[in-house]
């Protein structure tokens, strides 16, 4: 991938004809590997004023972020120092990518088995987003860390990276902190996302914050992580109401003592 730096080519005015190519300087410097004109590949600046790059790569199955650490335009390959990449089912065609300028970056790609996927980025941490937790078994311990064999699982590899808890964590705490999260995020765009993770976070606060819980109260978490499936106009979305489906599914014990005690 190349891209221009700074400073280059002069506008052109009505009396200074285009450069030929053959005079064009050598502002244009390599970002990742491939060939420049077959990469599918967005470039968008983010609210805090960095570079990033999303590509594909020629005969691979995976979606590459590149980004620069500082402010302002890079001006050579070195200063995107920041590199991330998750697989794709397919190789990507074509990629786009949306950005509201918050914190996520939604990168979608077209992919050459006709999917279209979205990947949502997050520009904090450096990696795309993922995913459903799982409880550890020996199976799960000896499960290869590989997108086929984790997404076997019922979970998504994602960006490789993993946060183990033992089990002195509440799981449902867990859950109400990655709710916070996605509640905060949420656009406000479409309704199911915006309504439906205040709704999930407050029925979390209920559980935890000593309210008198009626019964139930799990249940109806769990039937409004589902009423939002979907239904939503990006990842965002259906990614906020994994960890609370899961997090019930697999640790519904952790839930249901908040739901007994009231606090
Ligand atoms: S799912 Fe809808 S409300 Fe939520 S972040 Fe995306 S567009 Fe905004």
């Amino acid at each position: 991938m190349m891209v221009r730096a700074k400073g280059g080519l002069p506008l052109p005015t009505a009396t200074s004809p285009l450069p030929s190519p053959t005079s064009l300087p050598s502002a244009y410097f390599a970002v990742g590997s491939g060939s420049v004109d077959v990469i599918p590949r967005q470039l968008l600046r983010t609210s805090d004023d960095r570079a990033m790059l999303f590509v594909g790569r020629p005969y691979a199955s995976s979606l590459w972020a590149y980004w620069t650490a500082s402010p302002g335009l890079p001006n050579t390959t070195d200063d995107f120092g920041g590199q991330a990449s998750t697989s794709t089912s397919d190789e990507p065609i074509s990629v786009e990518a949306a950005y509201g300028g918050g914190r996520f970056v939604f990168v979608l790609a077209n992919l050459q088995n006709g999917e279209l996927v979205a990947y949502p980025f997050d520009t904090q941490t450096g990696a795309f987003a993922s995913s459903s937790i799982l409880a550890a078994s020996d199976a799960v311990l000896d499960t290869p860390m590989d997108y086929e064999s984790v997404a076997a699982l019922g979970s998504a590899l994602g960006s490789a990276s993993l946060i183990l808890m033992d089990e002195t964590v509440d799981m449902s705490w867990v859950v109400r902190k990655t709710t916070e999260f996605f509640t905060h995020e949420s656009c406000g765009k479409c309704t199911p996302c915006r309504e439906g993770t205040y709704w999930m976070l407050h029925l979390l606060e209920r559980l935890h914050d000593g309210t008198p819980a009626d019964a139930g109260q799990v249940d109806l978490l769990q039937a409004v992580a589902r009423g939002i499936e979907g239904k939503c106009l990006c990842p965002l979305g259906e990614f906020s109401i994994m960890p609370v489906t899961s997090g019930i599914e697999r640790f519904r014990a952790d839930f249901a003592a908040h739901e007994a005690s009231g606090q």
